[in-house]
């Protein structure tokens, strides 16, 4: 019998639904039907593909309240939250869907030189056969699919590993696929960390979302097998506000930024750098927001905008942060404590706070915004360039010129300037982590369903002699006829070409 797990609401620490801990037996057999279906699925051609795809996503959104109510229910979130996960995947899906054919069109490119003129060049993509995409519990449904939409769509079969603390709508999301009655080469495989590895090592591909701390255990074991990892870890992302800055909007963003998903969002903002002649109007309008933000358990009807941290051992990261920030002399302006049942942690806002602080150097993945004085624009770019991290950042300022030469001096994978998460809406442009936040990136327009591809070169001979003059046998007369016809074709300049300098 296949051992199972418990997932909790953490809401309340409620059990919500048992799920089966898969082994290394289930994981092989899953891989093996996979690698079984993916020629065919390969074979059929993108506009098959997209076809699939395009009637997935139409049962992505007949089921999108139930899938809400699944996702709410293992995660916390509020309402408005919960519903926007299908809404971001059917973006992908249309994104990719009607752009997909020329992204991964073969490319035939033209003869560069006196050997490849009598060839016809090729590079194909062609996919990994199985792709594993492994996520964390932040997202559940958009993790999963926002990666997984692409890799199918570029041929490959997927298997997905959720977050043990979230896989009931990865599950429900996968099951859809099977009922749509496409190609069976969507699966999902539920279980804590050792199912997780079980899975990189079964795949040909590794697409991991999740903590800095196991995606370098994963890139390890990957390096091993000789399979390529793309990493989307953690981050600590930095909030720059100028002295020009609209500050209202600024505060604004800063609270959405903050607090949004209880603050865990790899690209949550986790620290605030603002000049000094808007320090204190900034300060005051973040706390008079956070003051009225209303934090609870949600049901179907929007009454919340803050819920609750996903389980206990985030709860017991957010309080230690606070708790070490506020020991080294921060001043605690907003919340500061955990709430009265469950993982809910109040919206806080730290002031007085600096670099020796753990709060401005460890991820903190929680409602909490640390807000720090800085005297020039150096100050607050050295500051915001002091992290281990790089995942993104935003710049504030009404002159946008000036905002975006300050975004071009930050070391983050992506800057948004006068906006908040924007990024993450635009499909064209990478995800990517620098220094400690990543490897590789997501989307990027074609860039994001080729890395699901190898590259394979096809040359074909036009034109077809017994022998090449560069086969056997060798002759002297062969080789001063080759030298000469390289050395006209390759060589700069007249005098050279002929062989007469
Ligand atoms: P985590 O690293 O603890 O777990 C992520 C997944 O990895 C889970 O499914 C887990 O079961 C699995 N896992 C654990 N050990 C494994 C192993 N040895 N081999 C294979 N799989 C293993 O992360 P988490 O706590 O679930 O998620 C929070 C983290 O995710 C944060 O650091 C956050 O910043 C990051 N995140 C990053 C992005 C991004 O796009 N950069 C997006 C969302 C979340």
């Amino acid at each position: 019998m296949t051992a199972t797990f418990t997932v909790l609401s953490p809401a309340d620490g409620t059990p919500v639904a048992e799920v089966p801990e898969h082994g290394p037996e289930d994981v092989a057999a899953a891989a093996e039907a996979l690698r079984q279906a993916q020629p065919e699925w390969e074979a059929m051609g993108f506009a098959e593909r997209a076809r699939w795809l395009r009637k997935y996503r139409d049962w992505l959104l007949d089921n999108e309240t139930s899938l809400a109510k699944t996702l709410q229910s293992e995660t916390g979130k509020p309402w408005f939250e919960a519903t926007v996960e299908v809404p971001y995947v059917v973006e992908v899906i249309n994104y990719y869907t009607k752009h997909g054919a020329r992204f991964l069109a073969d490319e035939t490119p033209r003869p560069h030189n006196a050997i490849t003129m009598t060839k016809r060049t090729q590079v194909l993509l062609r996919p990994y056969p199985l792709v594993g995409i492994i996520t964390p519990w932040n997202f559940p449904l958009a993790l999963a699919l926002m990666d997984g939409v692409p890799a199918l769509a570029a041929g490959a079969a997927v298997m997905v590993k959720p977050s043990e603390f979230t896989p009931l709508v990865t599950e429900a999301a996968v099951a859809g696929w099977a009922e749509i009655g496409a190609p069976p080469v969507l699966a999902c495989l539920t279980g804590r960390g050792p199912t997780g590895a079980v899975v990189v090592d079964a795949v040909d591909f590794v697409q991991f979302t999740g903590s800095t701390r196991t995606g370098r255990v994963i890139a390890a074991r990957a390096a091993e097998r000789l399979v390529p990892v793309s990493l989307e870890l953690g981050g600590k992302d930095a909030m720059v506000v100028l002295d020009d800055a609209d500050v209202e909007r600024a505060a604004n963003a800063a609270v959405w930024g903050g607090m949004c998903n209880s603050g865990q969002m790899c690209t949550s903002v986790e620290r605030v750098y603002v000049l000094e002649p808007v320090y204190d109007e900034f300060v005051s309008r973040v706390v008079a927001t956070v003051r009225k933000l209303r934090q609870g358990r949600d049901d179907q009807n929007y009454r919340y905008d803050v819920g609750s941290l996903a389980n206990d051992n985030q709860l017991s990261i957010v309080e230690r942060h606070v708790q070490d920030a506020v020991a080294k002399g921060a001043t605690v302006l907003a919340g500061g404590k955990r709430g009265a049942s469950g993982t809910f942690y109040e919206p806080t806002v730290l002031v007085d706070v600096h670099h020796g602080m753990a709060c401005m150097r460890e991820e903190t993945f929680g409602p909490v915004l640390p807000i720090m004085k800085v005297a020039d624009v150096d100050e607050a770019v050295r500051l915001a360039n002091d992290s281990g991290y790089g995942l993104s950042a935003s710049v504030w300022g009404k002159d946008t010129a000036r905002a975006e030469q300050v975004a071009r001096r930050l070391e983050a994978g992506s800057v948004n300037v006068n906006d908040m998460f924007a990024n993450l809406f635009a499909l064209p442009v990478p995800q990517a982590g620098w220094k400690q936040s990543g490897l590789g990136y997501r989307n990027w327009g074609a860039a994001g369903l080729r890395k699901y591809c190898r590259p394979q070169a096809i040359v074909t001979a036009r034109v077809t002699p017994a022998a090449e003059p560069i086969w056997y046998p060798y002759s002297p007369v062969k080789s001063r006829l080759v030298r000469k016809v390289m050395r006209f074709t390759m060589a700069r300049g007249l005098l050279r070409r002929l062989g007469l300098r």
